[in-house]
């Protein structure tokens, strides 16, 4: 745990740097919250986001009655954690045989690697994980999920050409048929503005809600069993207000479950979570702080917090 909190305060400090430095002066004035109003704004905290956690900070700092600037960065870690917090949520498995989980985002977020991040944790989890390779354009995109899945020792789903709501509705009936506890689909990387691909995404959720209900635990098969039961949308987390904007759009399109935010070891935009915690709380599962196997975590608000303002 102490390496990752590590790598995360480090990659942030590029985030973190220019905020802290408005605490070091000697006094609690309107300039300290201008400079900090624009230190935040710098790091993509957005507009919303931004005059939130002054007004919050603004509150904390008269209730507290201090006048060191110093304690007004504690302060800052407390509003910041409680904007945070919505994001804070489990990605739950294991209610159904198997859970289904579709993951879309643009080329080059990381999604692939995330997906193969996630395979892994899944498995270390004890839960048995199923690959479809969804991307039926990129021969490219296939490979590389498929040497996730060979580093995972777990099965994939793939084919050449064709059609992607297909090949995710064969993975869905072979993760049943096989008894899997997730089905991981990936999807091409496409762009929000690329509409006949995002219309492509909402035919593979579709075609995937054909599979129809799955059984829970207790037997029980209501509406919430039909799969897919996690959409998920890998975001760059260094690439801030635009993450943001993928978040709305993605959310508008398919509607999502959850995010996985990556790149944040080495990021100034880390900011972005608390626009999106403003303007689009949906809950960040994972966070990605490097390009090996075990580089995601789960997020924690206050550790983020924490890590951001070190
Ligand atoms: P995709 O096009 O969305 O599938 O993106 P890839 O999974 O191929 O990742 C694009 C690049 O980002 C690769 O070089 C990855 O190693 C890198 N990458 C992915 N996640 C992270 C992360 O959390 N941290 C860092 N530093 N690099 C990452």
């Amino acid at each position: 745990r102490t390496s990752w909190l590590a790598k995360l305060t480090n990659g942030l400090r590029k985030t973190g740097a220019s905020i802290t430095t408005v605490f070091t002066g000697t006094r609690i004035d309107d300039a300290l919250y201008e400079d900090l109003e624009s230190a935040l704004l710098m790091a993509d905290t957005g507009v919303k986001a931004t005059e939130h956690l002054l007004e919050d900070l603004k509150r904390r700092v008269k209730d507290s009655k201090t006048t060191d600037p110093a304690a007004v960065k504690g302060l800052l870690v407390q509003s910041l954690t409680d904007l945070l917090l919505p994001l804070q949520k489990p990605l739950l498995i294991g209610q159904f045989k198997p859970t289904v989980i579709m993951v879309a985002g643009v080329n080059g977020a990381g999604k692939t690697t995330s997906i193969g991040k996630l395979t892994r944790h899944l498995a270390s989890d004890g839960a048995s994980v199923l690959l479809a390779a969804a991307d039926t354009f990129r021969a490219a995109a296939r490979e590389q999920l498929g040497v996730w899945a060979d580093r995972n020792t777990v099965d994939i789903i793939s084919q050449d050409g064709g059609d992607p709501a297909a090949v995710s509705f064969d993975a869905v009936s072979a993760g049943k048929a096989r008894g899997r506890d997730v089905v991981l689909v990936d999807t091409a990387g496409r762009l929000p503005t690329q509409l006949h691909l995002m219309e492509e995404l909402k035919k593979i959720k579709r075609v995937i809600q054909k599979t129809g209900p799955l059984a829970d635990q207790a037997g029980e098969s209501g509406a919430s069993s039909i799969p897919p039961h996690e959409v998920l949308l890998v975001i760059d987390g260094n690439t801030g207000q635009n993450a943001l904007n993928q978040v709305k759009a993605f959310d508008d399109t398919l509607g999502l479950t959850g995010l996985i935010v990556t790149k944040l070891d080495g990021t100034a935009k880390g900011g972005v979570l608390a626009a999106i915690a403003r303007e689009r709380p949906i809950p960040v599962y994972f966070i990605g702080v490097g390009e090996k196997l075990e580089d995601l975590e789960t997020f924690n608000a206050q550790e983020f917090a924490q890590a951001l303002l070190s």
